[in-house]
């Protein structure tokens, strides 16, 4: 099964990919996750690569298709994938096309503007796994610690108000046309594209994407 996850930051995107690649032996592919790992690299272009990230700005395409092109055909990608992050732009998408890979499912996660900034403010991730925990949502067993390995959790350099908002511009600027593009392929039967509110709370949404990837909720 290979699914792409859209929606914008704070939707709870990384959370709902963790819970579905668990559920369906797949591995998540998260291109910010990736990035943040490669931004801690010592180089030239890994230094490029954290201020793009700290100020909220997109990377260049030809840097993010490649490193994806590159994941998508290692062993594990066999039985399918879950993209969370890519594709984000018209670019991105034509590029996956390219690969001749069918996406099975486009999942689009919804959440007013308001609700994500709440839960941007309030994110801590362990970078080395990209396990994602909130203060008040989804808080971690012990404070600042990561569950699993106890290791230290950071606050994301772009989880500020000021370049979430940046961040959230440059979403919704790119997704439209994406959005169009995935709507119109699953209009020509090459993809099941599906809307999903995520006001609610995690194991509900989990409980609605599952619902979708096992084909017992209707299409919309
Ligand atoms: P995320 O973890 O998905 O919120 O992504 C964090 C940051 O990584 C974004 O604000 C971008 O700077 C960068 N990034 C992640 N995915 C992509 C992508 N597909 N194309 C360009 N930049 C990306």
């Amino acid at each position: 099964m290979r699914i792409i996850l859209l929606g914008p930051p704070g939707v709870g995107k990384g959370t709902q990919a963790q819970l579905i690649s668990k559920k369906f032996k797949i591995p998540k592919i998260s291109t910010g996750d990736i990035l943040r790992y490669f931004s801690t690299i010592d180089s030239c272009r890994s230094r490029q690569i954290k201020n793009f990230l700290n100020l909220g700005k997109l990377i260049n395409d030809d840097i993010v298709i490649q490193m994806v092109k590159q994941r998508l055909y290692q062993d594990d990608c066999r039985n399918g994938f879950l993209l969370d992050g890519f594709p984000r732009t018209l670019p991105q998408a034509e590029a996956i096309k390219e690969t001749g890979l069918i996406i099975d499912y486009v999942l689009e996660l919804v959440v007013p503007v308001q609700i994500l900034i709440t839960r941007l403010l309030g994110r801590k991730v362990h970078l080395p796994s990209g396990r994602i925990y909130h203060d008040q949502f989804n808080p971690p067993q012990i404070e600042g610690k990561d569950d699993i390995t106890g290791e230290d959790l950071i606050i994301r350099t772009d989880d500020h108000e000021h370049i979430i908002r940046q961040r959230l511009s440059e979403y919704y600027h790119q997704t439209e046309a994406l959005i169009l593009h995935y709507k119109q392929e699953a209009n020509l039967g090459k993809t099941s594209y599906y809307q999903i509110d995520c006001s609610t709370k995690i194991s509900e949404i989990h409980d609605k994407l599952v619902k979708i990837l096992t084909n017992i909720s209707s299409k919309i």
